[in-house]
């Protein structure tokens, strides 16, 4: 039997898309040749790379605004240390909202000032800072937009003039905003987009090159740029079954309809969160993550209850981070609303039991 399966990442991906990446491993589109096996250089595989950096910009509104879409190495972890290596020059501002934006820190600092200019640490990241003071003369200001471990969510985006850089890897393609107020996003593929392997990273022409170092070229924005994103062999699996799953939103009306379904799962837990006894919130109400809903069970002799509870009807991953503890249940953009129901019908009838 398939699994609800609400894994924080790597995590759902479409059905329809599954198929058709599985079959692409046999046999390409019907070339007599596996999509792994070919050369990166064939027309083929050029043409999923350039469809895969259109659907990415049109998704997300971008298309000739000046920005280009990259498939990258290295995970979300690598844009931590090229984000500092391309754009600081001096000093940078960070917001820290938990383990992703520290970690973000730490290899920022290998190349400059680096001021913190809110964080949400002593109370455990369980909101988003707001209301703090911007210096300008910042080289970058950079956030992380859902903060995948707390279940906490940027609903609104401070304004400044200084560039802004944001972390999207746990909301990317799941919410409708105006993308063009970020010099540059980045999201790493497996937690709304495709397999681990690749990293979407989105980037406005105008700030490259204005920094002092010099580059290596595997971590200079603009030779990958200049090279469409091709400069090595890329993820060849990774990138096809992302643009897989970027035809299939579009297909499904973008990232408007995708929103409206996402909003209609997360009320629908958040409701049953709020109104069953048994169980609490953790994240603040205003900033609550539409994509990971984190919870506590109130009772702790009922969690024994509700793990084999969950376990019988195939609720997978929805154990809490190690950091924050009890529960997490991810709702990513793949994930059925039906799964949604199946978890919330558990949670009312555990407090029938309580
Ligand atoms: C998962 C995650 C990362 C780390 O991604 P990797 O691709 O494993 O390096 C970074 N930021 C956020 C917000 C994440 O959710």
């Amino acid at each position: 039997m398939k699994k609800h399966n609400f894994s924080a990442g790597p995590c759902i991906l479409p059905a329809e898309v599954m198929q058709k990446a599985s079959e692409a491993v046999i046999e390409l589109d019907g070339i007599g040749l596996s999509l792994i096996e070919i050369s990166h250089r064939s027309k083929e595989f050029v043409g999923i790379m350039e469809k895969a950096r259109a659907l990415a910009l049109e998704l997300l509104g971008l298309e000739g605004k000046g920005y280009q879409a990259l498939f990258l190495q290295g995970g979300a972890s690598m844009q931590f240390l090229m984000t500092a290596y391309n754009f600081l020059d001096k000093k940078a501002g960070y917001v820290n909202t938990g383990t992703w934006s520290q970690k973000a820190i730490k290899e920022a600092r290998l190349f400059g000032d680096i001021v913190e200019v809110a964080s949400s640490q002593k109370d455990n990241f369980n909101h988003i800072p707001k209301g703090f003071d911007i210096p300008s003369d910042l080289d970058y200001l950079h956030l992380t937009s859902n903060n995948t471990i707390y279940g906490t969510q940027y609903k609104k985006f401070p304004k400044t003039d200084v560039p802004l850089v944001c972390d999207m890897s746990s909301d990317i393609f799941s919410r409708q905003l105006d993308f063009s107020q970020f010099d540059l996003i980045y999201a790493g593929a497996q937690k709304n987009m495709g397999p681990a392997g690749t990293t979407l990273v989105v980037v406005k022409e105008d700030i490259l090159g204005k920094v002092s170092r010099k580059i290596p070229s595997m971590l200079d924005y603009s030779v990958h740029v200049a090279k469409d994103s091709m400069f090595n062999t890329p993820p060849v699996f990774a990138v096809y079954v992302s643009m897989l799953t970027m035809q299939w939103l579009k297909d499904l009306g973008g990232i408007p309809a995708i929103e409206e379904i996402n909003e209609r799962k997360a009320n629908l837990i958040y409701s049953e969160i709020e109104l069953n006894p048994v169980f609490s919130g953790i994240a603040a109400k205003e900033d609550r993550s539409n994509m990971n809903a984190t919870f506590n069970i109130t009772d702790d002799e009922l969690k024994d209850v509700f793990d084999e509870m969950c376990k019988e009807a195939g609720i997978n991953g929805i154990n809490g981070h190690r950091s924050v503890g009890g529960y997490r249940a991810s709702m990513y953009n793949a994930l059925p609303m039906e799964s949604v129901g199946v978890l919330v019908d558990i949670m009312s009838e555990l407090e029938k039991k309580g």
